[in-house]
């Protein structure tokens, strides 16, 4: 338990003297000063923020009335105990905050006891005071506190929207990076290898559900003639024209994919050998319709087109040949027709008919 501090303010050495006697000198410790100029100076040496102890003033003719108020107004927020010792009340600045008053004369136990309850009443003072203080603390490191946790929320809200959008990159970049290596980059049409897996998946199902397969395979007539006349960009162009010409032509399920140099292979799934000769044929007029600019050129292209239902039974390599040899005897029978591939026995065998 801290010491509490009494100051006695009187002219002849009575109060003071008595108080050594009946009061624990582990409990307080008893400063005797005989005027309120010595009582300033005492009092000077104490930080005004620390609590003062206990006052005890017995001055009759001193102008402790002046020296109470500035007193109070002093230590106005920090504890302190005042007791006056008086013969008679007159002059006594009751309202100015005096904490007790001791009628003289008074007995030692009388004495003891009253400045005793005034140590209990300022001890509970600077409890009170640093509860609050505690308080005052704990609040503004709950405030601090608060402020980094939504800082550092902040911060982690951030740190989770670019995670976000750099996850969105990386899948839209993926997603580019399939795309491109599915695709022929000249055409925009399937690649050699994406097409011949596609034509699996086709033949599958063809034979899981019974349902028509047919091929077109596609050939420009005398292309090596367009590179010579026109130059190899020329040829690209063309290439790319007919790429997007088919993209923009098929049925959603329908697949085209870029079987060689200028050489393309469609898959028509769902579809007979004679509706398949008749979408072959619309691409075939449609083709030599165009009229690809190029530099200052205007190039007119044909195309020969062989075209194969799938049957039961026969290999990927099997059928796209079928699809091959028609498109070859159009080209014997001098290009820019289309030439379908029957069964020899005369009637279709697939699957399920
Ligand atoms: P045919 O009517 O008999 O089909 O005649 P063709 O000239 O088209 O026949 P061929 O298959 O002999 O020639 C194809 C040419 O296509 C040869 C090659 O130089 C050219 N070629 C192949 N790939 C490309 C390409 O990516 N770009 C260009 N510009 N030319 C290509
Ligand atoms: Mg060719
Ligand atoms: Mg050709």
């Amino acid at each position: 338990m801290n010491i509490i501090h009494l100051l006695v303010i009187e002219k002849v050495d009575t109060l003071g003297d008595r108080l050594r006697k009946v009061l624990s000198s582990e409990e307080f410790h008893i400063t005797t000063v005989h005027s309120i100029n010595e009582a300033e100076t005492v009092l000077q040496e104490l930080p005004p923020d620390k609590p003062a102890g206990i006052l005890l003033l017995h001055l009759e003719d001193e102008p402790w009335e002046e020296f109470v108020r500035a007193l109070r107004k002093r230590f106005f927020l920090t504890p302190l105990q005042l007791i006056v010792a008086t013969e008679s009340l007159e002059g006594i600045p009751l309202e100015a905050g005096v904490d007790d008053i001791l009628h003289l004369p008074i007995s030692d136990e009388e004495l003891a006891v009253r400045v005793r309850a005034a140590g209990l009443r300022y001890r509970r003072q600077v409890q009170l005071v640093e509860e609050r203080e505690f308080l005052r603390k704990a609040v503004k490191h709950e405030e601090e506190l608060t402020a980094k946790i939504m800082d550092q929320n902040r911060k982690l809200k951030r740190a989770f929207e670019d995670i976000e959008r750099v996850n969105e990159e990386l899948v839209r970049a993926n997603r580019e990076l399939e795309r491109i290596a599915r695709h022929d980059a000249l055409s925009g049409l399937l690649n050699r290898i994406t097409l011949f897996n596609a034509v699996d998946a086709e033949i599958e199902r063809s034979l899981r559900t019974g349902s028509p397969l047919s091929g077109i395979m596609i050939d420009i007539d005398h292309f090596k003639n367009i590179n010579d006349n026109y130059g190899h960009q020329c040829g690209d162009d063309v290439i790319r024209m007919i790429g997007s010409w088919l993209l923009g032509n098929l049925r959603k399920y329908d697949l085209a994919g870029r079987y060689g140099g200028e050489e393309f292979f469609v898959v028509l799934p769902n579809t007979r050998l004679n509706h398949a000769v008749k979408i072959a044929e619309r691409f075939r007029k449609t083709v030599q319709s165009y009229t690809i600019q190029c530099d200052s050129h205007s190039i007119q292209i044909t195309a020969s087109m062989g075209v194969a239902e799938y049957r039961m039974g026969e290999t990927r390599d099997m059928w796209i040949n079928r699809c091959d040899r028609a498109m070859y005897v159009a080209k014997h029978r001098g290009r820019n027709q289309v030439v379908a591939d029957t069964f020899p026995l005369g009637h279709d065998r697939h699957l399920g008919r």
